[in-house]
């Protein structure tokens, strides 16, 4: 009665759905589930995402890397829940990409299209990732850091540890253990070469990207600058509004309480000022050093110039069989 199973290729061109020939794909192991009941619309959307991400992917990739599974969630950390709100999850979306190589990470929209960040992990660098409580997906790495999302699917949560784990083993097999200056390294924006921990020009295109304190220093000065350096233009533009509005209404109450000339009120007038000037620029400038700090911002574009040498700006794919 029932046909034979289906590879992922076959399901694939079954359902009219196509992958960029320009990429390598280990297709079994991106679709692991592609018999069954209820297969096809799970399969969809994990295509939509793949066709959102691939032409950042065409551009990230290297030679002889392959592509052996991709998802999408959101990075979580308590305080950030707690300070920033709804926008915390704007601005954690990640799309995961694992290949034979390493681990990728591509900040992007809510629909999984790729922004400006990217960071990359070789997997020797990870001693645990596993699905942990309430649907977390737990990224602890070699140099102490933590990293937690959630928004994954059932389906990623099983298949991300089990490629995790495939890949770590075939690492260790042949002692692949590259040098890196931190466990997740930023991805330069222009070229995707690694731009070490601490440094903000690309060694590879020249290309130049803010230090999270010239900007959390802009945001000091003038609350929700660093936001339009950082190009989050909507928070940017809200909390400006918000600014103009605070200082509105601390000078209209400074005409109240010069008119009234008593003390007690202009005491209370100085209270309030202060109540709304410290966090509007302490607390604004504390926050946009944390967020700047995630990644790099871009500031000014390549520049053959500030080429430089770098002994960790080259990706490693050493090892891989060549086909
Ligand atoms: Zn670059």
């Amino acid at each position: 009665m029932s046909a034979a199973p289906l590879t992922a290729a076959e399901r694939l061109q079954q359902m009219r759905l196509t992958v960029s020939p320009n990429i390598q794909y280990d297709l079994d192991s991106v679709f692991p589930k592609v018999n069954g009941w209820l297969v096809k619309g799970p399969i969809k959307r994990k295509h939509k995402l793949i066709v959102k991400v691939e032409p950042t992917l065409e551009e990230i990739l290297r030679p002889g890397e392959e592509v052996l599974y991709i998802a999408k969630g959101v990075q979580y950390s308590f305080w950030e829940q707690y300070f920033l709100g709804a926008w915390a999850a704007l601005i954690n979306q990640t799309v995961f990409v694992l290949t034979n190589v390493r681990l990728l990470m591509l900040h992007s929209n809510t629909k999984g299209k790729p922004k400006d960040m990217s960071w990359m992990i070789y997997y020797s660098q990870i001693t645990h990732f596993k699905s942990g409580w309430f649907g977390a997906v737990v990224v602890k790495l070699r140099d102490g850091k933590t990293f937690k999302y959630g928004g994954f699917t059932g389906a990623d949560r099983k298949q991300m540890p089990k490629v995790f784990q495939q890949v770590a083993n075939a690492y260790k097999e042949r002692g692949f253990d590259p040098n890196v200056s931190q466990s997740r390294e930023n991805l330069c924006y222009h070229c995707y070469s690694i731009i070490a921990k601490k440094e903000y020009v690309c060694s590879k295109c020249g290309a130049e990207y803010w230090q999270p304190s010239q900007i959390a220093w802009r945001s000091l000065m003038f609350p929700s600058w660093g936001d339009f350096l950082m190009r989050h233009y909507l928070i940017g533009l809200l909390e400006l509004g918000g600014y103009l509005f605070g200082w509105f209404a601390v000078v209209t109450l400074w005409i109240g309480a010069l008119g009234a000339a008593d003390p007690s009120v202009m005491a209370f007038a100085a209270v309030i000022t202060a109540l709304f000037l410290i966090p509007a620029h302490g607390v604004d400038a504390i926050l946009t050093y944390y967020i700047a700090n995630k990644g790099l911002n871009r500031r000014l574009p390549p520049d053959p110039s500030r080429v430089h040498a770098s002994e960790y700006a080259e990706i490693e794919v050493d090892g891989e069989p060549q086909s």
